[in-house]
């Protein structure tokens, strides 16, 4: 039985929907604990580097559960490790997996990016030997994309990668890569054809992260965490066979990763702050205030829409169809909400809150914090807006000189 005694979840479903549903409540009462026994202000804010390492391998362990257990890669073929579903099935085990502390923290984040990406771009070589390891998260990928250089602009990147027989040579250097330090594989974006314009020279590599010539430096954040990390590649050798798509055809599988990372940012289920919200109105005696309980009523309106844009990109995305809307607006409307809510939180802790190192305390930190990463990573909210522009309304496009340019004569700062 489910510990959330008030889901109406399950009721006049189908024999084979409820007949899932109970396969998911027992495997996730045999392996989980209920959220209830949690505490609600419980924050993924690290606060030193072993606490980090730990976070990673903790979500990582439970990938590997649900991958035993079937419960990983719901809508991928059987073959290749999955269960062969359909979007009901994500929603199904979605729904119960909310009432218990479960989750994937990064492995979730990366397969939900390279996982498509492997089914539309990798070969069916490629995709049986690296589906199974990403649904089970021995091959844990962190994302080699951002250069000092090129990071809104990222088709601009610098890094070089020449052919040499049947491998690749690439030096240069990403930074940011989150979890770079943790993970055994990387998606990398290197420039294999720099005579050409710059979108048409890249290609996409996977690269195993223990190579020669790769080094991982952590860069230390404010919190004593470390997060992200520069990647320095000197002279790294990887095998041609580890092309995601055509040489030279890299941005398409790179497209591809950046817009299912915006709908997984949109569609987290860890930017929901309304419940708390409320019980900081009630602590602060201000639940009959007119006007926090207006702002508290935008903040659930909200988080309530993004929950249904993003139930449905992602039910798009699961079944390999295109999104019925631009991943941009989810990515644009949670980083809105994040401020919208860290305000009210602020306001209703009371100054205290924003130095205190309660948990509560610690919680509203992290919610006024929480909207500078959430509005840079995974491109900037100006880059979604020049997307939703561009692609989605069919404005005129931002004057760029460097289109048509080869690589290479491109101005460089
Ligand atoms: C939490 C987090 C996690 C990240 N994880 C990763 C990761 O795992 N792997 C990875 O490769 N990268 C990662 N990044 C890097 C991220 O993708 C880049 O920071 C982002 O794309 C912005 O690039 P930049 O920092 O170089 O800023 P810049 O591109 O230099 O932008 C600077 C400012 O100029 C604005 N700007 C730039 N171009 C335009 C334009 N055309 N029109 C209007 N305004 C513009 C930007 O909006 C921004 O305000 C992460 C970043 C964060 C914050």
């Amino acid at each position: 039985m489910s510990p959330h005694s008030s889901t109406v979840a399950g009721i006049g479903e189908p024999p084979e929907q409820a007949e899932f549903r109970a396969a998911a409540r027992a495997f996730l009462a045999a392996n989980a604990q209920p959220k209830r026994d949690v505490s609600p202000w419980e924050i993924h804010f690290h606060t030193s580097a072993d606490d980090a390492r730990e976070a990673f391998e903790r979500g990582r362990a439970w990938q590997r559960t649900m991958f035993e257990h079937g419960f990983a890669g719901l809508t991928y073929p059987t073959a290749l490790g999955g269960r062969g579903g359909s979007a009901w099935h994500e929603r199904i085990y979605a729904e119960e997996a909310a009432n218990w502390d479960v989750s994937s923290r990064f492995i979730a984040s990366t397969i939900s990016m390279l996982g498509p990406t492997l089914m539309k771009h990798a070969t069916p070589d490629q995709q049986a030997h690296y589906v199974p390891r990403l649904l089970s998260g021995e091959y844990a990928f962190c994302q080699l994309f951002s250069e000092p250089g090129a990071g809104s602009d990222l088709a601009g990147l610098a890094t070089r990668a020449v052919g040499d027989g049947d491998e690749f040579v690439v030096s240069g250097q990403k930074v940011w890569n989150s979890a770079a330090q943790f993970c055994n594989w990387g998606m990398l974006l290197v420039r294999t054809d720099p005579d050409v314009p710059k979108h048409r020279g890249i290609t996409f590599l996977l690269v195993d992260m223990s190579s020669p010539g790769i080094e991982v430096r952590p860069l230390v954040q404010a919190t004593g965490a470390s997060e992200f990390n520069e990647v320095f590649l000197n002279e790294v050798r990887v095998p041609v066979a580890n092309v995601i798509g055509e040489i030279n055809g890299g941005w398409a599988p790179a497209r591809t990763v950046l817009s299912n990372e915006s709908a997984f940012i949109g569609s987290s289920p860890s930017v929901g702050a309304i419940g708390k919200l409320r019980i900081l109105a009630d602590r602060a005696g201000r639940s009959a205030d007119p006007i926090v309980r207006q702002r508290l009523a935008d903040v659930h309106t909200r988080e309530w829409l993004l929950r249904v844009m993003g139930a449905r990109i992602m039910a798009a995305v699961r079944q390999r169809q295109p999104p019925p809307m631009d991943p941009s607006i989810l990515k644009l409307f949670v980083a809105g909400n994040r401020v919208r809510s860290g305000n009210l939180a602020v306001e209703l802790g009371g100054l205290g809150a924003v130095t205190g190192d309660d948990e509560i305390s610690q919680w509203i930190q992290a919610e006024l914090l929480g909207r500078f990463s959430i509005s840079i990573g995974g491109g900037t909210n100006e880059v979604q807006k020049n997307n939703l522009s561009e692609r989605a309304l069919g404005l005129p496009k931002e004057y760029r000189n460097d289109h048509e340019l080869p690589w290479k004569d491109v101005p460089r700062g």
